[in-house]
């Protein structure tokens, strides 16, 4: 546990490292505010212990600083020779997490960093199991692509990027073939393990650094090819269709071929499309134009 003391008198600033090393805890000492800064902006520091009149600016201006400058919650103490009930409240609101009046005990002081460490580590693990579970939020439990909440803010940074750089940026629109006469003959169990399959081939066939893609509904996905120009866009279509078929997944209930097949609308910002909504929609208009040139085969946004 990193502490950083902040203590503009050396005599006390011995005393509060003596008892800190002698707690089995390391001390950061500064001697003022802009030193406390400077060390917290490359430190990472797991809690302050902060005195409140220091000469360059007092505990309770800095410690506004601090809350307002790290997102991550720290533990700040503040230790005063100060005990009115008014500076404890001040500091309180100013940011602080409890405060303790010097001269402090080393049985207190030591006490009161193992309550600040526990709160800390609990903190962590929370912090921990919020990401973690952000991420599951974002994943489609079955095929394990992204999901339409997922996929959201990749797209909208993707459209966002292709604004600034004037790089093209393409989406494919991609929909199983008769993907209903597959769940209603085999089940839905088996349908379920078609879309994970599916979802993997799709996967494989995309630059992994770049491509993005994401489950866009049922048995819908989307891919977002960023940097990708309209005539790689078709190739990255024609060699999604070819990779399913040659993955060879039966489906002798589908009305164009015995195996599972795609179909694909591409779409491109260079057909003059104004939001990421348009393009979106320019997807899936072309999706439709292949499936009604009889499926299996991408069709590309028509822009005339
Ligand atoms: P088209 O070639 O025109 O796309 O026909 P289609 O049958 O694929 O399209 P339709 O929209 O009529 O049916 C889609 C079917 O996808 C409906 C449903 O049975 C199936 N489906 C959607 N989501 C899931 C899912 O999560 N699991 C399974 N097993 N089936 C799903
Ligand atoms: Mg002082
Ligand atoms: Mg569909
Ligand atoms: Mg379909």
């Amino acid at each position: 546990m990193n502490i950083l003391v902040i203590e503009d008198s050396s005599y006390q600033r011995q005393l509060i490292s003596a008892m800190i090393a002698d707690s089995g805890f390391k001390a950061i000492c500064t001697s003022g505010c802009k030193e406390a800064l400077d060390v917290l902006a490359i430190t990472s520091v797991d809690l302050i212990l902060m005195d409140i009149e220091m000469p360059d600016m007092n505990g309770f201006e800095l410690t506004k600083i601090i809350r307002s400058t790290y997102l991550e919650w720290m533990p700040i103490i503040f230790l005063s020779a100060n005990d009115s009930e008014a500076y404890l409240t001040k500091g309180i609101d100013a940011g602080g997490d409890d405060y303790l009046t010097k001269p402090v005990k080393q049985v207190v002081l030591a006490a009161k960093i193992r309550a600040m460490e526990r709160i800390s580590l609990m903190k962590s693990a929370l912090d921990q199991a919020n990401k973690q579970l952000e991420l599951l939020s974002s994943i489609d439990p079955l095929t394990q692509v992204l999901n339409r909440r997922g996929l959201s803010p990749i797209l909208n940074n993707s459209w966002v990027n292709n604004l600034k750089e004037s790089a093209e940026l393409s989406l494919l629109m991609l929909d199983i073939d008769c993907f209903k006469l597959y769940n209603d003959n085999y089940g839905h169990q088996q349908g379920d393990d078609c879309l994970v399959e599916v979802a993997n081939i799709f996967s494989q066939v995309l630059d992994q650094s770049r491509d993005v893609i994401g489950r866009y509904g049922g048995e819908e996905f989307i891919i977002a090819l960023p940097y990708t120009p309209i005539e790689s866009a078709r190739f990255k279509a024609q060699e999604i269709i070819n990779t399913l078929l040659s993955a060879k997944i039966a489906h002798e209930y589908s009305t164009v071929l015995p195996y599972v097949s795609v179909s694909i609308g591409v779409s491109s910002t260079s057909y003059g499309a104004s939001s990421l909504e348009q393009l979106i929609k320019q997807a899936d208009l072309a999706m439709y134009q292949a499936k009604e040139n009889r499926r299996n085969q991408y069709a590309v946004f028509n822009a005339g």
